[in-house]
């Protein structure tokens, strides 16, 4: 199976959880595909499905394809950044930058109204053309300071009161079992498997 990322590390966190069920993941880059995709959707599933389509009809729908987009949506900023998470403020502005500024926007906010959720959308394209499509979500709350050195993005910002931690204090396994991706990646094994 193809994934449709250059990140070898999620990569590898895809194989994990997915295990035998899609045999061995490459990334496009082990596959040698080099094409720029123009990510217009309005949803992180048509995101995800525009990635996966891409590369399936690149290689003409010789290996499956799966792919994945993901984002921060904090409720008090309407949902916002959301699809633009990796944009938002500027690709090239530092999170500890983009971090600082979302606990400064949600100074206003009434404790119970910090809530946020990470959402990943995973997607696979088959052989066949068969399209799959899943949601998976992660609830928390944007802290009033940032903590931890692990994960990236927004994790130092990411509260999780299940294990009053922010999810930069989290175990990469501690993460992956509770994360968005986690969930999405979860489900979308059942929907493989049960086909
Ligand atoms: P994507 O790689 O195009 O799906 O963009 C995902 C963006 O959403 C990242 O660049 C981060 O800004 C944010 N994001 C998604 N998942 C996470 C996470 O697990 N931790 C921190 N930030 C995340």
């Amino acid at each position: 199976m193809i994934f449709a990322t250059g990140n070898k590390g999620k990569a590898r966190e895809f194989q994990e959880i997915l295990g035998n069920t899609v045999g061995e993941i490459q990334t496009m880059k082990e596959a040698g595909i080099n094409i720029d995709i123009v990510e217009d959707g309005k949803t992180f599933e048509e995101n995800a499905l525009i990635k996966a389509r891409a590369i399936a009809k690149e290689i003409n729908y010789k290996e499956p394809v799966i792919s994945d987009d993901s984002g921060l949506e904090v409720d008090f900023l309407g949902g916002e950044p959301g699809i633009y998470s990796a944009r938002w403020m500027g690709e090239d502005t530092s999170y500890d930058i983009k971090n600082a500024e979302l606990i400064r926007l949600l100074e206003k906010a009434d404790e119970d109204k910090r809530t946020c959720r990470y959402v990943a959308a995973v997607a696979v394209v088959l052989e066949d053309g068969t399209e799959l499509c899943v949601r998976g979500t992660m609830e928390g709350e944007i802290a009033h300071e940032p903590a931890g050195e692990n994960g990236f993005g927004y994790d130092p910002v990411f509260y999780v009161p299940m294990y009053k931690k922010t999810v930069a204090q989290l175990s990469a396994d501690e993460k992956n079992a509770i994360s968005h991706r986690g969930n999405a990646l979860r489900l979308m094994k059942e929907k493989l498997e049960n086909r």
